[in-house]
């Protein structure tokens, strides 16, 4: 069994700015056409592990999931689903669904990719010199240091924010519109709700997307995504996936107690039935992957 992972559509040019993560509409859409020209039965996470251990799988099975719940998950990919009659699965971190921002960490190195510039000079929050910002590495090179600026402070999401506007005016990028145009921002509550509805489960990703090594601030985690989830759909998410793809074996009996059932990873296979649940492998399809690619994934041919 295949399952395929997304994070975003593109809602502007994200996928030219992060290629591995973001996918055009018209690409994802044409991805939708192959699964039905390839007879894929696609099926809901939830139904498809379940066959997957009872060995009740019909040929060719799917699953199709997102991660992290961007805004174009609802407004590109769910009415796309709906035109197919595809379920589907958002691994939703909820965090982010209550503030009308960007994710901080993806919103910085997309303002410095736009500003087309190759050096900035931020000493203002702490870097110092002059810092390259060429290339994907070296821009997440200067996040990460103003992340450790803003963790020292205690600065929250809106303190953060004022970050990147500060740095976006300074580059000459129009902040006020990448706003607008919701980029990089997570469904709101509603959204999550109405998607909900519409065939798209939420599944769990945890609160703040991190995987503490310490059981008590892992399992709480679980825990606060759990209840938010619990708020925004009325269900209760039993399935798993690691944020960043970060998994310890530890996980597993953590997982076990908090009710998780299953848990996928960001290593490419296929699901058999003899695969550790908490340690689901899937075929992450991006921008660079081509239709040879994805057409050789869900006959099983590239794992
Ligand atoms: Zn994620």
């Amino acid at each position: 069994m295949s399952i395929l992972c997304y994070h975003g559509i593109a809602l502007d040019d994200e996928d030219q700015w992060l290629g591995h993560l973001f996918i055009s509409r018209a690409r994802f859409e044409r991805r939708l056409e192959l699964l039905r020209q390839f007879g894929a039965n696609v099926l809901p996470l939830g139904e498809a592990v379940e066959r997957l251990h009872r060995g009740s799988l019909p040929p060719r099975s799917v699953t199709i999931t997102f991660d992290d719940g961007f805004v174009d998950s609802y407004v590109h990919a769910l009415p796309l689903l709906g035109k197919f009659g595809f379920p589907s699965t958002l691994y939703l971190t909820t965090h982010y669904c209550r503030h009308r921002l960007p994710v901080f960490n993806l919103i910085v190195n997309y303002v410095l990719w736009k500003s087309g510039k190759s050096t900035i000079e931020l000493r203002k929050f702490g870097l110092p010199g002059v810092a390259s910002i060429r290339n994907y590495g070296e821009r997440q090179a200067v996040v990460t240091s103003l992340l450790r600026y803003s963790e020292a402070r205690g600065m929250g999401s809106a303190a953060k924010d004022e970050i990147v506007r500060s740095i976006a005016e300074d580059c000459g990028v129009d902040y006020n519109r990448i706003l607008r145009a919701r980029l990089l921002q997570l469904m709101t509550p509603d959204e999550v709700g109405a998607a909900a509805r519409s065939g798209m489960d939420m599944e769990l990703h945890t609160h703040r997307h991190r995987t503490p090594r310490d059981r008590e601030l892992f399992t709480k985690e679980i825990r606060d995504n759990a209840a938010c989830i619990r708020e925004f759909t009325g269900r209760e998410p039993v399935h798993f996936c690691y944020p960043s793809g970060d998994y310890d074996p530890r996980f597993f009996g953590w997982l076990k107690e908090s009710g998780v059932r299953t848990a996928t990873t960001c290593e490419p296979g296929l699901a058999a039935a003899g695969t550790e649940p908490y340690r689901l492998p899937r075929m992450l399809d991006d921008s660079v992957a081509t239709e040879v690619d994805f057409e050789r994934w869900l006959s099983g041919f590239r794992i």
